[in-house]
């Protein structure tokens, strides 16, 4: 069935998810900030148009892709709940802190709105793929119609529980994801320093017990993988920016809860560091340079 889509934020993820949303069949009404991603989205069969109001005005289904939190409450609280049909279902899939999270779901349900936080993990290529994994807090009545609204950017969904709970799997999943992602980069530049090919090295590591995502699929040396940002000088993908806000948020929930991170306090650390040299817009997986002593051969941004 035809479904009419307002998508909110058309950026390196948004952009993809809105697209396969399109080749699914359904109608997008694309809204962004930005004129690049505005095109981007016609060209991929969206229709573009001028305002959030516009978008939502007669949709079924409302996507919001957006940078972080305050984005996320300003855009909700300001430009769609009040503005969208009340019977139009609300998901938003930014990453965002638990609490605001709980905010926007209050605000949505106060209104009479379905509402869910529904976070995703696989980066850009699964976004252009359409086989992201999405975590969703959510009403459990409403979780069918959530994982059907979602399902041409799928490969898994899950009901993590209530709304915030979303939030509270991505922001763990992605501890783990630059605790490993450092883990890599630190071993693959101990590697080099003893002699070893990288890439030799990833052929081993990928096929023992230090694999992860961030060896398979993000290798952050150059060759292995054809696909990860390192072989394109750390452009695109998942920026340090974003990896540290993932970290902050992790490190904030952490300590609210009274629970003990060492390692992504440290984690969080070093990508503040990297962030502060001035290369927050490189994908995460350049920390490498930094760990090399190499930064001169990293371009900032
Ligand atoms: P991005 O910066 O590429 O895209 C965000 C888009 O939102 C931009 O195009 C921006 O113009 C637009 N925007 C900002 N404010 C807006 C507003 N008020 N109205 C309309 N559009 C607005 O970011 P991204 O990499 O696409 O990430 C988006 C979200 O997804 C973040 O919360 C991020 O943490 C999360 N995420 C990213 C990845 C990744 O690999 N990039 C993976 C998983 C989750």
């Amino acid at each position: 069935m035809t479904h009419k889509i307002a998508f909110i934020g058309l950026g390196n993820m948004g952009g993809g998810m809105a697209a396969n949303q399109a080749k699914a069949g359904q109608q997008v009404a694309a809204f962004d900030l930005s004129q690049a991603a505005l095109d981007r989205a016609a060209a991929a069969g969206c229709t573009p148009v001028a305002s959030v109001a516009e978008a939502v005005k007669d949709a079924d289904v409302v996507i919001t892709m957006l940078p972080a939190g305050p984005h996320v409450l300003k855009v909700y609280s300001e430009q769609i709940i009040g503005a969208a049909p009340s019977t139009a279902l609300l998901l938003d899939c930014s990453t965002i802190d638990v609490d605001t999270a709980r905010k926007v779901a209050g605000l949505a349900r106060d209104a009479g709105y379905a509402f869910a936080d529904a976070p995703v993990s696989g980066g850009t290529m699964a976004a252009d793929a359409g086989t992201l994994a999405f975590m969703v807090g959510c009403d459990e009545p409403d979780f069918a119609r959530i994982e059907a609204a979602l399902e041409p950017m799928s490969r898994a969904t899950f009901r993590a529980g209530d709304h915030g709970a979303g939030q509270a799997a991505k922001i763990c999943n992605n501890m783990i994801l630059g605790i490993t992602m450092l883990g890599t980069c630190e071993a693959v530049a101990l590697a080099e320093k003893l002699g070893l090919d990288p890439a030799k090295m990833f052929d081993i590591v990928a096929k023992s017990s230090g694999q992860s995502w961030s060896v398979t699929t993000y290798y952050p040396w150059p060759g292995p993988v054809p696909t990860a940002p390192s072989n394109r000088n750390y452009d695109g993908g998942f920026a340090a920016a974003m990896m540290l806000k993932d970290l902050k948020l992790a490190q904030g929930a952490a300590a609210k809860a009274g629970a003990s991170t060492p390692l992504g306090a440290q984690t969080e650390a070093l990508f503040q560091m990297f962030n502060g040299l001035g290369y927050g817009g490189r994908d995460f997986s350049g920390i490498l340079q930094m760990l090399r002593g190499k930064l001169d051969e990293l371009e900032k941004g």
